[in-house]
């Protein structure tokens, strides 16, 4: 059975390959997702205009449009990168663009358009109350990680009057790769108005190398994609992929049940039904001939003392010498005719179902009859066929093959009522 998985283990992989490999080529070609990430943005902007106007006039005060986050701890978990641009000339004349990448802080908001303005990098790490100069103000301050929390050095520039445009911290080790900045407590309202960034130690150089060119920086959101990527990293992750194999392990084994299940009942169903009346079974569907032949009703059941050996007492050495005869007619040398099993030669007489451990009433209990000749009620049989074992409950026999070699010799599409001169003859 493990080797039946494996097929199907390669064909997930390849599935989920195929939905990557989608999704880059759709990334790459017509940013279709993140235009309806995109649409969905606007709308929703829409929406909060024409409810919430007193908030969204707040906002249009300020230069910068922007946006918050879902939340500190959410965002965290899902950081959202920012890039920062910035132009450098070199000796040849040529103009290159220089990008950074940075990311927001948690409780930082997010940038819906961008920001652009000259920076200075600050010379402390802010862990006291800054003094800026005028010559600072409206300006992309940078400061350096360390010493104290980045809430401190944030809350320090702010209380510095020099209205900046943005907060840069840039990590203090190199090789390090970017943080997402945390904090359980600030900005929880929502108020700050300046977006928080932090990029790596080699970015801070690069800023620093240019601090004296007068250099304009245009900080702005890193597309939505990278959202996407970090999902699908998280998808593609270590214990995701043994919860995805599990699954898949597990449905494989339920296909199989539910497969053998069917298997079973398409087998039940190939099963003659028969009509219970003590020593003799009636097939189900000549029933109401082998009423009419015998002069029975299903009304008034056949009174115990009209059976002239009751199948309790009959063996199998003798069966041939026990005769049962109804209202004159010898049914164990008509059983053909009728389309009747006659115990002990075609099944092995009980009285009660050895499933539910119910008495059969005579000519009323639906029973179904299998090789090994033991027979139950229709309905215990079937439960036990397609639910639990594909075995006899009494002797454990396998059930293989349709039952069809129970009736040896007859005709399966015999017409019933047919042989009605023959047994009116034997009357
Ligand atoms: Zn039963
Ligand atoms: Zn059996």
């Amino acid at each position: 059975t493990r080797l039946l998985f494996q097929p199907r283990l390669l064909l997930t992989f390849l599935v989920l390959l195929a939905l990557i490999l989608t999704y880059r080529t759709r990334n790459d070609n017509g940013l279709a997702l993140e235009d309806a990430l995109y649409l969905t943005k606007n709308s929703l902007r829409e929406l909060k205009q024409l409810y919430l106007p007193s908030k969204e006039q707040k906002l249009h005060h300020d230069a910068v449009e922007i946006d918050y986050p879902l939340g500190n701890a959410v965002n965290s978990f899902l950081p959202i990168d920012a890039t920062i641009k910035y132009n450098t000339t070199e000796r040849s004349g040529n103009i290159t663009t220089n990008e950074l990448r940075a990311r927001y802080a948690a409780f930082s908001p997010i940038l819906n358009h961008q920001v652009r303005g000259n920076f200075h990098i600050l010379a402390d790490g802010a862990c006291s109350p800054v003094e800026l100069g005028e010559e600072h103000t409206n300006k992309i301050l940078i400061v350096m990680r360390g010493n104290c929390t980045f809430v401190e050095k944030v809350t320090n520039i702010l209380g510095s009057n020099s209205k900046p445009l943005a907060v840069i911290v840039a990590n203090d080790e190199p090789y390090r790769g970017l943080v997402t900045m945390f904090s359980n407590s600030f900005n929880q309202d929502g108020s700050l108005r300046l977006p928080v960034m932090f990029v790596s130690y080699e970015s801070y150089q690069s800023l620093l190398a240019v601090e004296s060119l007068d250099v304009v920086l245009t900080l702005s959101t890193a597309s939505f994609g990278s959202w996407l990527s970090i999902m699908l990293s998280m998808i593609l992750s270590p214990p995701l992929l043994i919860l995805i194999f599990y699954l898949v392990v597990i449905c494989g084994q339920n296909i199989k049940k539910r497969q053998a299940s069917l298997l079973n009942s398409k087998l039940v169903r190939e099963l003659t039904v028969y009509i219970f009346n003590n020593d003799h079974l009636i097939e189900a569907n000549g029933l109401a001939h082998y009423l009419k032949v015998t002069g029975q009703t299903t009304n008034t059941p056949k009174d115990d003392s009209l059976v002239e050996s009751p199948s309790t007492s009959t063996t199998s050495s003798t069966s041939h010498l026990n005769k049962i005869i109804i209202n004159g007619i010898d049914i164990r040398e008509s059983a053909q005719n009728l389309h009747v099993l006659t115990a002990p030669g075609d099944f092995y007489p009980s009285y009660k179902c050895s499933i539910c451990l119910d008495k059969y009433t005579p000519l009323h209990s639906r029973v179904l009859i299998l090789d090994c000749k033991h027979f139950y009620h229709e309905r215990c049989l079937s439960n036990w066929l397609i639910n639990f074992k594909r075995s006899c409950p009494l002797c454990n026999t396998v059930i293989s093959a349709p039952n069809e070699s129970l009736l040896a010799g007859q005709d399966r599409a015999f017409h019933y009522g047919s042989t009605d001169n023959d047994l009116e003859a034997q009357n």
